[in-house]
């Protein structure tokens, strides 16, 4: 019982956080700026912000993450961090030649209020950017928003780079949202599948989810190349998947440079995975091939094959708003009720749509953005679950409850796959049934009596 001081009854609670359902912003900056090929992300603030943000990234990720920092040190805590950051630019371009520099802000420096743009426009005016490289950059102070906040801010920070020729190349442009990197492959398998040529940004696959080769590659193969990130400004559209985490950078590139924008959710399940190929197919004016159909059949096939087994389970999360979004139409598509959904990033319009997407569920939901893991176990207690899906912290929460428990989101810290098998698409959507499935299956056999102990489905 290690929360065993967690009482059932709720109170309300405004100045106090229990247990977070989020993390910090410079993580998401990071994780983003990751997805350019070529890149080295900078954090602009002391060590430790630093050592941290790439810890977390390679407790989930099982990779090595390389950032650099502008190593704040007390001087710098009480006069600023220009001096520091700009002889970071100009070291880290003379060592590790990257393409592109991405620098976040840390608590410290938008404390201090280093103003970024500013101390860039100086660097390009001393010569510290040498010609043909970048340096991109975005506020994330952690004391507002979450790692998501950070993601977003550091896609909306490269769309910088994009611009327009006023000639169209042909490409559409796909903002993933914060999945993991085989998702990227997937969804990159998927338009190829349709033929349609994309831009996806960022793009992680290649990058933290890459082969042991025995040699050790700084800027390894993958991610989306600058010269992809400047032709997105040429693009016939984009479409970003997630409010939360995509839709900034695509309308920013939609009033930059004219390439209009569609906003949908992650493709998690067949309704939001039906809306992504149908959209995909439209902007690029294709249309869905048999192997897509097939891929879309067999998850289909699954739903029905296995509904019985979902009917009516009660279903608590935890995660991430754009993820949290379409699991739980997932969820409610095939006959689960997810009666408990917290995020810890803020958002009133969380709530709206979870509600919406709830309507039909006969007992009580309870949805809060920017809520914590502290409530959710309330809530647990006053309504209990058969099945609780959440990132690694849910772990407790369901020991001490006794529930199956589904790792999902960021991060998983004593789980390994999910840089490998994704959950978008069909066939994300079939490995997501699979899970589940066991977990219930597991959890009747545990409690089933001897005489109904089945040895078949
Ligand atoms: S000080 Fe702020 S930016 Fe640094 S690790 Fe803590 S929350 Fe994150």
């Amino acid at each position: 019982m290690l929360l065993r001081h967690t009482p059932k009854e709720v109170m309300d609670r405004h100045a106090v956080t229990i247990n977070p359902a989020k993390t910090c912003q410079p993580i998401g900056a990071m994780y983003a700026a990751l997805g350019i090929h070529g890149c080295l992300p900078h954090s602009h603030g002391s060590q430790g912000c630093c050592a941290y943000h790439r810890s977390a990234l390679t407790r989930h990720y099982k990779e090595p993450v390389s950032a650099s920092t502008s190593s704040f040190t007390e001087g710098a805590s009480v006069f600023g961090g220009q001096s520091n950051l700009l002889q970071a630019i100009e070291n880290i371009f003379t060592i590790y030649d990257p393409e592109v520099i991405a620098v976040h802000t840390t608590c410290l420096s938008e404390t201090i209020g280093d103003d970024i743009k500013q101390i860039r426009d100086k660097a390009s005016k001393q010569g510290l950017i040498p010609e043909g490289k970048h340096v991109i950059y975005c506020n994330t102070p952690s004391y507002v928003g979450s790692h998501v906040t950070g993601f977003s801010s550091m896609c909306k920070g490269m769309t910088e780079l994009s611009e327009s020729t006023g000639r169209k190349n042909g490409k559409v442009n796909v903002i993933p949202g914060w999945v993991e990197p085989s998702d990227m492959e997937e969804i990159k398998r998927l338009a190829g599948l349709m033929n349609v040529p994309i831009t996806l940004f960022p793009d992680t696959s290649g990058i933290l989810n890459g082969p042991l080769t025995g040699e050790y590659h700084m800027f390894p193969e993958g991610g989306v190349t600058v010269r992809e990130l400047i032709g997105a400004g040429d693009a016939i559209g984009t479409l970003a998947l997630g409010e939360w985490c995509s839709a900034d950078a695509a309308r920013n590139l939609d009033t930059k440079c004219k390439v209009p924008c569609k906003v949908l959710d992650i493709p998690f399940g067949l309704a939001a995975t039906d809306r992504f190929i149908d959209t995909l197919r439209t902007v690029a004016g294709t249309s869905v091939p048999d192997d897509v159909n097939r891929e879309r059949g067999q998850l289909v096939d699954m739903m029905s094959d296995t509904a019985q087994y979902y009917y009516h389970k009660k279903v608590a999360l935890c995660g991430d708003p754009d993820q949290l979004i379409s699991m739980v139409e997932f969820l409610v598509s095939i006959d689960m009720w997810p009666v408990h959904i917290v995020t810890g990033t803020p958002g009133k319009k969380f709530e709206k749509r979870i509600k919406e997407l709830t309507a039909g569920i006969p007992c009580e939901v309870n949805v809060r953005a920017a809520g914590d893991m502290f409530l959710l176990h309330q809530w647990i207690k006053n309504e209990p679950v058969d099945l609780l899906i959440s990132n690694t912290y849910g772990k407790y929460i369901a020991r001490d409850e006794d529930i199956p428990f589904l790792r999902f989101g960021f991060p998983i810290l004593v789980r390994v796959g999910h840089q490998y098998f994704p959950n978008v698409g069909y066939k994300g959507g079939l490995r997501l049934l699979e899970r589940i499935l066991g977990l219930l299956l597991d959890r009747k056999d545990r409690d089933d009596p001897e005489t109904t102990f089945e040895l078949t489905l």
